[in-house]
């Protein structure tokens, strides 16, 4: 992988040679350059949100402060949170977690590193997504595991896991799969019978599993399910969870790992390692946020989902680009072969550029996600819109519309 180039005359631990980065900030780069020269940048690059955090998570997080929640705080974060996000995601699958199956975090993504630190000796295999959040494969190299990617196949209605690619890739070494059902970037979910069929092969080999339910809760109909919902499953997996998109909390940094106590209280030793505990008074507004009104998430998403059909509506109707429609995350994943091809574009990056440059759309692509596996021969772009207006959404991918109908 090797994304970090060493540029001190020191010499660095071997192990960064290993440590990749989101390269999504590197476009974000990009396109903050071009908007600083006064061209308009329509951003569908960044899983951010654009949409306030609900006031009152904001008040009682406030409240905390002038009650002087400002010191350090129990290791696993405060009981009251502890006890409020067992009962939530309890609820949500069908499970029994009490407090002590909960490490408060903070953010979702320290649940991967301290996952990893906690069951991964180096030279483990570990499955992983890919396309997928690149953290998960950065980290597997760093901490001195071989990180062996899955992918997903586009199906007529919806992506759909690789169960096959899976069960071929597991060999004796494979102790740890990453899952992350609602998946960042496609958007695709397990059916139940894809979901049963992923629990066999983990009991069958043994594994264990990090669920990332990063979006369990940011859906526009129907249910989240979890692989941690099926029988044997709770005692293998550790869930990934956070505030960050369901509460529009991405820069409070607040999330936890849930899972069987035994490595919930190593991930808990290593919040006493590495940060001693997450900050204190945050953590009141995310109780706040469990127990009180729901009508700001519900705003949120009635928000997001008119931006994804406005988003869907265009996409569709440009020649070369066809993109599914997904009841989970803000992203869309649409296939834009036809596209690339039509433009004369080389590859992703050739289309991300020229796109970029004509129109001011900002988005990231496959490669953004992992790197291309054998055999790989279409090519897909990741919107995210959560931090574009639907006014921006129809202007934006209009004149991308308009681009592409140019070459035809
Ligand atoms: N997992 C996935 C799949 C994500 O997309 C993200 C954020 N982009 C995270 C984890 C981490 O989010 P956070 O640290 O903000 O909770």
């Amino acid at each position: 992988m090797n994304l970090v180039a060493p540029t001190a005359d020191f010499a660095l631990a071997q192990r960064v040679a290993h440590l990749g980065t989101e390269t999504v900030f590197a476009v974000s780069a990009e396109a903050a350059a071009l908007a600083a020269q006064g061209k308009t940048v329509y951003p569908f690059h960044l899983g951010d949100l654009n949409i306030a955090t609900p006031e009152n998570i904001v008040e009682a997080s406030l409240q905390a402060i002038r009650d002087g929640k400002t010191t350090y705080c129990p290791n696993a974060g405060i009981p009251q949170l502890r006890d409020a996000l067992a009962a939530d995601v309890s609820r949500a699958r069908g499970l029994d977690y009490a407090a002590e199956n909960v490490s408060v975090q903070p953010g979702g993504k320290p649940v991967i590193a301290k996952f990893l630190l906690t069951l991964m000796d180096p030279g483990d295999e570990v499955l992983y997504p890919n396309p997928g959040f690149p953290i998960y494969g950065s980290l597997i190299e760093f901490l001195g595991g071989v990180a062996v990617p899955y992918t997903y196949i586009e199906g007529s209605e919806r992506f759909h896991l690789d169960l096959e690619g899976i069960a071929r890739q597991i060999t004796p070494r494979t102790r740890l799969l990453i899952l992350n059902d609602l998946h960042n970037p496609t958007a695709a979910e397990c059916a139940p019978e894809e979901l049963a069929r992923l629990a066999e092969l983990v009991l069958e080999h043994d594994l264990l599993v990090l669920s990332d339910e990063a979006y369990f809760d940011v859906r526009f109909a129907g249910t989240s399910r979890s692989l941690v919902s099926l029988p044997g499953m709770r005692e293998r997996c550790v869930i990934l969870y956070t505030f960050s998109k369901k509460y529009a909390m991405t820069g409070w940094r607040l999330g936890a790992a849930i899972g069987p106590k035994p490595i919930i209280d190593v991930i808990t030793t290593l919040n006493v390692n590495i940060e001693s505990c997450p900050n204190h008074f945050v953590q009141y507004g995310a109780v706040a946020a469990l127990s009180g009104d729901q009508s700001g998430p519900r705003a949120m998403m009635a928000t997001l989902k008119g931006r994804r059909d406005a988003a869907l509506e265009v996409l569709n109707a440009t020649p070369g680009i066809h993109c599914l429609t997904p009841e989970t995350t803000f992203y869309l994943y649409p296939n834009v072969t036809g596209a690339v091809k039509t433009t004369g574009c080389a590859d992703h990056e050739s289309f991300r550029r020229l796109v970029l440059e004509r129109t001011g759309v900002s988005f990231c692509t496959r490669l953004h996600f992992g790197h291309a596996l054998d055999g790989e021969s279409e090519y897909y772009l990741r919107l995210a819109y959560s931090g574009v207006s639907t006014a921006q959404i129809q202007e934006g991918l209009g004149s991308l519309k308009a681009l592409i109908e140019s070459y035809n």
